[in-house]
């Protein structure tokens, strides 16, 4: 997880990308960080904690372009460690160098241990920090150059962000795993990881950066190659179900269209009888409307998420996950007594979200509560860059749906099918990653 942000070309570089991280910060949110460059200079700064804290008024980095980025560790020290703020900047034989990385490189122990035994030292714990030593490693001169060999090498998911003395360059890896776009504003442009921090610098969304595809952005230039053969299309299919915000296009698709239509066919696949449609907000909030519309139950917004609290996967343990399931999910008590409700959520990982949800509706006085799911079950884990727990943690990887349905102690669970969810994606169907559905890695 983690979300980037690049701009070339911009008067307004530090303040325009410190609002493009913002509109990020649900891609991550233990720490921030961001490099300009300004007459051949590199500054930085960056620092654990939120967007809005890291970059207030106090702060402003010279420079006409930079790059950004918001960290959710799925790799590396996952103890919010300030070493690991991105991006990391380094001195080298092909000149300065800043990285800002999203995604999550499989093979990085056995490059790492590689590069160490050749002689680099290491100043962080994140995968990310090993695509600069290779270039440094490379033979190459050119910075292009010494990034493609480093890409070459890399296995996993990748869309970067490379800022140099002149240059702003993007890359995705050839499967497209995690989003990259790019945007123009007046003479500027923008690359990111999602539509929604172009439009909140009222920018044009031009296109995804494509799979396999690097960007070099030069002399005010912008020139594409594609180094790598075309692979299989991987397209995280998690970004649609959870983690982009429903306002940006991913993958060419509308995150929000894909979530109601997600919460239609779940309706139109396991109809129940019910008086209301409660969505897990925020994630679940769109699939619930969906539901809601197809099965002509009314909508309700009888649970409210507290803006205050952290997140709940990252609590150390089972205990501490629970007791802040109760702060982040604020039942309303006079929307659920007496009525039969449907909770939609998006997905279901462990299970304490709605284990505790159930049991909060039942004491709230709901008749009936019917949990569904607008993703189909989590059976195995993510290597690609979601913060998915290992499967002895995912409830679905151990147990039925009617032996789920009986531990959170709903009276029905219903999950969307994967040969429905491969329907909703339409014409991009087939250029999806669905691992975590499915158990097979390819
Ligand atoms: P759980 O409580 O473990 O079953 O997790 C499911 C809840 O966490 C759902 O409400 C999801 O919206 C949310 N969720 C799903 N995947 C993730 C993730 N990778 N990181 C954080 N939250 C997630």
């Amino acid at each position: 997880m983690c979300g980037i942000f690049g701009i070339y070309n911009s008067d307004n570089a530090f303040y325009l990308t410190s609002l493009g991280l913002q509109s990020l910060q649900h891609r991550g949110q233990e720490g921030a960080g961001m490099v300009t460059v300004s007459n051949g200079k590199m500054y930085t700064h960056r620092k654990l904690g939120l967007v809005g804290e890291i970059f207030s008024e106090k702060i402003s980095l010279p420079g006409n372009m930079s790059i950004g980025h918001v960290r959710y560790s799925t790799t590396g020290n996952k103890h919010n460690n300030s070493v690991d703020v991105q991006p990391f900047i380094i001195d080298c034989s092909v000149g300065n160098l800043a990285i800002a990385h999203n995604g999550n490189l499989i093979n990085a122990d056995a490059l790492r241990d590689r590069l160490k035994g050749d002689g680099s030292i290491f100043s962080s714990t994140s995968d990310t920090e090993i695509i600069l030593h290779m270039m440094a490693n490379s033979n190459e001169s050119d910075i292009v150059d010494a990034l493609i060999a480093s890409l070459r090498e890399l296995k996993g998911s990748y869309s970067i962000l490379l800022l140099s003395d002149k240059k702003l360059i993007a890359a995705r890896d050839p499967r497209g795993y995690r989003p990259l776009v790019i945007g123009r504003l007046n003479d500027s442009y923008i690359i990111c990881s999602e539509t929604c921090s172009i439009d909140a610098i009222n920018g044009e969304y031009v296109r995804e950066v494509l799979p396999g595809e690097i960007i070099i952005i030069e002399d005010n230039l912008i020139k594409t190659i594609f180094p790598f053969k075309a692979d299989v299309g991987k397209n995280c299919i998690f970004e649609h179900i959870y983690f982009s915000r429903p306002d940006s296009t991913v993958f060419g698709q509308s995150v929000y269209n894909m979530r109601m239509r997600m919460g239609k066919v779940l309706a139109e696949e396991s109809h129940v009888d019910a008086d209301v449609v409660i969505g897990v907000p925020d994630s679940g909030t769109h699939a619930a409307i969906g539901y809601a519309r197809e099965s002509g139950i009314p909508f309700l917004q009888g649970l409210i998420r507290s803006r205050y609290t952290g997140r709940t996967f990252i609590k150390p343990d089972q205990k501490s996950r629970e007791s802040a399931v109760m702060l982040k999910h604020i039942p309303i008590k006079h929307a659920i007594e007496n009525n039969r409700v449907i909770i939609v959520d998006d997905s279901i990982v462990r299970g304490t979200t709605l284990k505790r949800l159930v049991s909060l509706f039942r004491k709230y006085g709901a008749r009936e509560v019917h949990v569904r799911i607008a993703s189909p079950p989590v059976i195995s884990p993510c290597y690609y860059g979601i913060d998915t727990p290992e499967r002895d943690s995912l409830i679905a990887a151990n147990y039925e749906v009617d032996e789920i349905n009986n531990i959170i102690e709903s009276d029905s669970l219903a999950y969307l099918s994967l040969d429905s969810l491969k329907k909703i994606q339409g014409d991009r169907e087939g250029s999806y990653c669905e691992s975590c559905f499915t158990g097979y890695y390819q």
